[in-house]
Formats: structure tokens, sequence, C-alpha cells
């Protein structure tokens, strides 16, 4: 469902209200540092994230600071932080540890922790309580305030907490400054209404939002026209999109794909519950959508699954992969896989080796179980020890890399396709480029130049290992 229920100009407008009040402060600071405002990001976790701080940045530059990578010379720092698993916000945690010296330094420094991690109740009180120097704390449904935020906590010289279990707005317009010179992130929906048990992200993203088809299509086309070649939308569960005037996922893909321009669309993450036959074949029968569909399966115990609440079976999943399969063999199917859900016994996980053998997936994502807090799985009886679940772990990960290392070894000898994602040459010599299927294709590259920097490049595949690929350019 989309909100219209509020004006995005007069959002916006206020917002540069708050801009301009803070780019007055900063002039005058300016003049005292003899040099510009700096702003440090750093990001934690998935490609929302990713997505969200290039908006937290645009904002930033919007009020007057320049980007900076080195943190000792920024005058506003901001975590954005993830909350899917304990391992994410132990090290947010840490780094913010780090940030007490710079503070020290610098008592006009302003610091802010931001998104999924402090959305939750306990995190955002162990930052009020044993993080004295953050000024301020912002969930993820204050995406468009960051102005304003920093306005209150410069003019009231006071720790400010913007928290709220208020529904986010989808609001357009936000300023943006993008990390990426060909690649770029596009956003076409928020939140996740799925409750799958062990999960956090509906409990700090709220419910799901779907932006309206012409602001995706006006933004995309606008991205395409100023040369990127890849577009990644995104969402939590991308294939849910749902406009207001009814458009799908299928509907906006296939619009998309119409545009005029050589780029291609990616788009994360899928839930199987909602890849259709229809979408299978949207993506077979158009190769502006990439050879890459991320599927996450969590597990291949259906008894499991269903503790899960991930609404399908082990036989529904693979019957569907399969079909992908079938109907665009040149497809790489990845996934994400939870090792040590309370109660996962031998016999569940072996269901889970079968899975990822049956499938042949090209890489995993697997993570081990850990439990958050709110969720019901957090509950749930789990006598599975941990050194068990990382025994579990090894052998899942020893599964995966004969297989992708199979699947890359019939790749010797062709010819793939690929973007060149770098701009100078590794130590080991190679440039790099991304294919359609996702792989990255180690290469050599015999001009003085690199004049392949964001355009197509051929690659003959000499050589294979379970990760990495590596060929020689076809001109
Ligand atoms: N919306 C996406 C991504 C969610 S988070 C999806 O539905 O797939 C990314 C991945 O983190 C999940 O797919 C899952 O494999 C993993 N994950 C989520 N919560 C977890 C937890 N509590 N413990 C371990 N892994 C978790
Ligand atoms: Fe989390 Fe499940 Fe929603 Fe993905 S679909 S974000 S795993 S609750």
């Amino acid at each position: 469902m989309t909100d219209k229920s509020f004006d995005n100009n007069e959002i916006l407008s206020e917002q540069k209200k708050y801009a301009e009040r803070v780019r007055t402060l900063l002039l005058s600071k300016a003049a005292f540092l003899e040099r510009k405002p700096m702003v440090y990001i750093t990001t934690f976790g998935c490609q929302q994230n990713e997505a969200d701080s290039e908006r937290l940045l645009g904002q930033a530059v919007f009020m007057g600071y320049e980007k900076t990578d080195a943190p000792e010379n920024a005058d506003l720092i901001i975590y954005n932080t993830c909350a899917v698993r304990e391992h994410a916000e132990l090290r947010a945690l840490s780094r913010t540890g780090q940030l007490k010296a710079l503070k020290k330094q610098n008592p006009e420094l302003i610091i802010g922790l931001w998104g999924c991690m402090v959305s939750q109740d306990h995190r955002m009180n162990d930052v009020k309580i044993s993080y004295p120097y953050v000024d301020f704390v912002a969930g993820t449904n204050m995406l468009h305030r960051l102005c304003e935020i920093v306005c209150d906590v410069m003019e009231s010289k006071r720790r400010r907490y913007y928290v709220t279990d208020e529904q986010a707005l989808t609001v357009e317009g936000v300023p943006v400054v993008r990390s990426d010179e060909f690649k770029a992130y596009v956003s076409i929906m928020y939140g996740c209404n799925n409750f799958c048990t062990y999960c956090v992200v509906p409990h700090v993203r709220g419910r799901e939002r779907s932006r309206e088809k012409d602001a995706i299509l006006a933004e995309i086309r606008e991205l395409v026209d100023s040369g990127y070649r890849e577009i990644t939308l995104l969402g939590q569960n991308v294939n849910s999109y749902k406009a207001s005037d009814g458009t799908g996922f299928c509907e906006i893909l296939q619009d998309i794909c119409k545009i005029d321009g050589d780029f291609i669309v990616r788009f994360m993450t899928s839930h199987p519950k909602d890849a259709s036959n229809e979408l299978i074949d949207i993506i077979a029968q158009n190769k502006k959508i990439a050879r890459h569909f991320h599927l996450p399966v969590q597990s291949g115990s259906s008894r499991i699954l269903s503790l899960m609440n991930r609404k399908y079976t082990a036989e529904h999943y693979l019957a569907l992969a399969k079909r992908i399969k079938e109907k665009v063999p040149d497809i790489s199917l990845t996934t994400d896989i939870i090792v040590g859900f309370p109660g996962e016994t031998e016999e569940d996980f072996e269901k889970t080796l079968e899975m990822v053998k049956a499938v042949g997936y090209d890489s995993i994502y697997s993570f081990i179980f850990s439990p958050r807090k709110g969720t019901p799985a957090a509950g749930m009886e789990d006598p599975v020890s941990y050194e068990e679940k990382t025994e579990r772990m090894a052998r899942l990960l020893a599964l995966q890399t004969d297989i992708s290392e199979a699947n890359n070894k019939k790749l010797v000898g062709k010819v793939v396709c690929g973007i060149c994602e770098s701009k100078e040459k590794n130590a080991a010599g190679y440039l790099v480029a991304r294919c359609s299927d996702n792989k990255i294709v180690f290469f050599e590259n015999d001009e003085k130049e690199n004049i392949y920097y964001g355009k197509n490049v051929n690659i003959k595949i000499t050589r294979a290992t379970p990760a990495q690929l590596y060929g020689q350019i076809v001109k």
C-alpha cells in the first residue's frame, strides 16, 4: 500500500528550511575552521541500508557538508546500523565506542546513530545510557528528516532521539549522492509484512509500502539518461511490490525494460511465495533483466520452514527453482540459508544439504541463527550447541564450495559478457567485470589506459575457482 495522505512538497520545503538554518550555522563554523565542514558515513548491513546512506549523504551535502573518508576530519559522523544479526550490532556498538576519543578531541563533532539497530527500544536505551557522546539517534522511518535532526541538535545543543513507531512516509525527491558512477540502487518498496519468526526486519522497518510507478520510472529514466548501466531494484520483498494504482512487480519490471538505453536491471530480495510463473516468463523473455535470481530458501526442511513461518514447503521451493532453471537456463540462482534455527535436528540439516545439492546454487549466503529480541524464534527451545551449529555450517560451506567450483568450471572456454567495474588493476594486475548472472570475472588488460570502466567487455574464461573466474578479453 502507498500513503498519499501527506503533502510531499510541503515536507521537502520544510526540510529545505532546516537545511538553510544548518548552512548558516556551518558557514560561521567554516570561517573558524578555515575549511568546509565534513561528513563521514559508515553503512552496516544490506543494500537497502546502502541506498538509505546515499540519501543521508545527499541531505548532508545539501546542508553544506563535504564527504570525507577520514572520520578524524569529520564534523558530522553517522553510522547507519543493522540489526539482522547480533554480530552486526556488536560491530556497530564497538565502532561507536571508538568515537569517544574523536568527540574528546573535537567537542563540536556531531555523532548520530541511524537505522535498524537503534529502531529497537532496548538498543536505543543502551545508547542513551552507555554512549553519552552520541548526539542523536534516528530510526529508519526518519530517512527524509536528516536536515531537521541535525538542525535540532545544533540549535538545542542537546541529545535528540528521533525514534517513533510512526509508519514511515515514502517521500519522493530527497537529495541523493550515489556512491557509484554507473550502478544505482532504486528502492521500490520498503518494509516487510511477512514476520518470519527469526527476523527483526518487520519490527525495525515497519509494514510494506510501495513507491508510485511514475516516480520509479522517472528516477530510472534519469539514471539511464545520465549513463547508469546497472539498476538494482531494492525491497525487503521486492516482488511483493504493489503501487496504489494496482501496478505489481511484473508490470513495473516490464515498464522498466521498455525504457530506452543500454542497461540491465537487477532486483532483490525476492520471497519465494511471490515468485510467480508470470515473473519467470518475464525474466526469460527480457534480456534487460539480469540472469540472476536471489531466492532465499532459509532451510531445506519443511518442518523448519513452517516454524520459520516462511509460507512454502521445501517441495514447493524446489519445484520453483527447477521451473526457473528450465525457463531461463542461463540464470544463476543464489540463496540465503540459516543454520541452526531453534530445534533444527541433524535430519533437518541434512535436508538443507539435499536442497543445496538439488538446486545447485552458484553461491549461498549462510548464517548461524542469531536470536533477535522480540521475535518468536528467540523464545523457542534451542538444544543444539553453538559448536554443533558451527560444524554444520562448515559442512554446508564445504558442499557449496564443490558445487560453485563445478558450476564455474563449466564456464571455462566460454565467452561471457560483463560490465567492467574497476578503474584500476588490482594488486595481481587484473581488472574486474560483473556479468549479468552476477558472477565476477578477473581479466587482464594489455592497454596502457583502462578504457573499459563502465563498459561492456567480452571475456573468454580460462580458469575457474569456487569463487572466481579468470579470463582474457575478446575484442
Ligand atoms: N528480506 C530479505 C532479507 C532479510 S535479512 C529476505 O526475506 O530474504 C537477510 C538474511 O539474513 C535473511 O535471508 C536470513 O537468511 C538472514 N537472517 C535474518 N534474520 C536472521 C537471524 N535472526 N539469524 C540469522 N540469520 C538471519
Ligand atoms: Fe525478514 Fe522474512 Fe521479511 Fe525477509 S521476508 S525481511 S526474512 S521477515
